[in-house]
């Protein structure tokens, strides 16, 4: 068998890895290269293969750095079965459009460019026609039921508590009679999660390809965050101001929102109107309530007691446009939850126009922003913004609440690696930034004897 990493090897994003085996061409993953846009569009167009030589591809949950090149591959040729779980299968149908939409705009923008160099435009990626195409060669199965995906190889999904839907893939191996285990971790979720259940425990296995996003860093408890968040709002709300929380659409928004049903069931924060306004936020937690087979025991017998986590009396979804513009005349205070979360677009940025300049009003960030963002620049405390164009002081309150995390960190990645059983005799460490993954491959060597290395880009192992 033959291992070749093809994205997300010493970077976090473009997660995809070949694997020749009996014949056989499965990739794990195929993951958008996220960076400089010269580079990613580089990266994004040209694959490491021919997609029409790939058999079959498995996908591990539908975050974009995992699943946004798929329409790529289908449209170049591949022909084969996309296996997922139920979930990432439909989250994957609203978030590989909203991708096709952002590559459209990202294309116009490269074009205008082009245009003054005297280059010819370039098309974008993939179209939201293609997207839609892409998603009709997945084949769903859920989590702990097996199944042959080619010659030789059982695939089995198991919770990886991460977002919705997101799975361990494990792949039981036979190759001319002598049988392995390969485990692909995809990303590793903290454990004790708000909606989902916590990362299973693999056993017997014999190769790993594991996640080391945060391979040096450890987080905040995941068991304070809801203190942590209502001790927030209700500072916040006693200075009759609006609350802005930028946040990513999918899993993010939702476990804000079960939350928040919980703290405003439990009195533990003022009862005032919480606004959802992001169409592609609105969406996902469409898809969520379509889902409780992936939830935690509470959030489970939640939905059987009160029929919805997801919605509540003072709770509004906001998709039209009219109607998020009417949040921009609201007086009163208000908790307004809107994407993206690093704040790069979508309706947040309208909203933090509006507010950022009034001091009653605060802005709480509940995720990661990438360097060079506005979201980064807001959490880093620079006294004046641009947005939109216009340049804005920022005299709101600015709030930060890391402990809503969606990846383990450094302790819980060594907590993943040491329950788990079996040899262990090859690791490669995957999808972490080169510190990181290096910092976390030490730390292994010191505990483990097997063999364990951080591959590089384009690299090949036979194991
Ligand atoms: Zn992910
Ligand atoms: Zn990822």
């Amino acid at each position: 068998m033959k291992i070749t990493f093809c994205g997300a090897a010493e970077t976090t994003t473009g997660s995809q890895h070949l694997i020749d085996i009996n014949g056989s061409r499965i990739l794990l993953d195929c993951g958008l290269y996220q960076g400089r846009r010269d580079e990613a569009n580089e990266r994004n167009r040209h694959f490491l293969f021919d997609p029409a030589s790939i058999d079959t591809v498995i996908l591990s949950h539908a975050h974009i750095d995992h699943s946004g090149n798929l329409p790529s591959l289908t449209s170049r040729g591949f022909k084969g079965s996309i296996y997922s779980t139920f979930a990432t299968r439909d989250l994957c149908q609203i978030m590989l459009a909203d991708a096709a939409r952002i590559q459209a705009q990202d294309v116009k923008w490269l074009n205008k460019h082009r245009a003054k160099e005297g280059k010819p435009d370039l098309e974008p990626l993939y179209t939201e026609m293609e997207a839609e195409e892409c998603v009709r060669q997945f084949v769903t199965i859920g989590y702990e039921r097996s199944i042959p995906v080619a010659d030789g190889v059982t695939l089995t999904f198991i919770d990886a508590g991460h977002i919705l839907g997101a799975a361990q893939v494990v792949l039981d191996l036979n190759e001319k009679g002598r049988k392995r285990r390969l485990l692909f971790s995809g990303d590793v979720g903290r454990g004790n999660n708000e909606l989902l259940r916590d990362p299973a425990v693999p056993e017997d296995v014999d190769y790993l390809i594991m996640e080391s996003t945060y391979g040096n860093r450890e987080h905040e408890l995941p068991t304070q965050a809801n203190h942590l968040l209502r001790d927030i709002l209700v500072r916040a709300l006693e200075r009759k101001g609006k609350v802005i929380i930028p946040s990513f659409a999918v899993e993010r928004t939702q476990q804000l929102i079960y939350v928040l049903h919980r703290l405003s069931e439990a009195g533990e924060i003022p009862n005032v109107p919480i606004y959802v306004d992001s169409p592609l936020a609105v969406g996902a937690t469409e898809i969520f309530r379509l889902h409780p087979e992936c939830f935690n025991d509470e959030v489970y017998n939640f939905l059987f007691e009160k029929r919805d986590p997801f919605g509540f009396e003072n709770l509004s979804l906001i998709r039209k446009v009219t109607d998020s513009k009417a949040l921009n005349d609201l007086h009163e205070p208000a908790i307004i939850i809107s994407a993206s979360g690093m704040c790069e677009a979508g309706r947040v940025l309208h909203h933090l126009r509006n507010n950022i300049e009034d001091p009653r009003n605060t802005v709480l960030f509940v995720g990661y922003c990438a360097e060079h963002t506005l979201g980064a620049k807001i959490r880093r405390g620079d006294a004046e913004v641009p947005i939109l164009g216009d340049r804005f002081s920022v005299r709101a309150k600015i709030e930060i609440l890391d402990s809503f995390s969606g990846h383990a960190d450094r302790s819980e990645l060594l907590h993943y690696f040491d329950t788990m059983t079996g040899p262990k005799e090859r690791v490669f460490l995957v999808h972490g930034e080169k510190e990181s993954a290096h910092a976390l491959c030490e730390t292994l060597r010191e505990r483990h004897n097997g063999q364990i290395e951080v591959p590089a880009w384009r690299s090949s192992v036979e194991v």
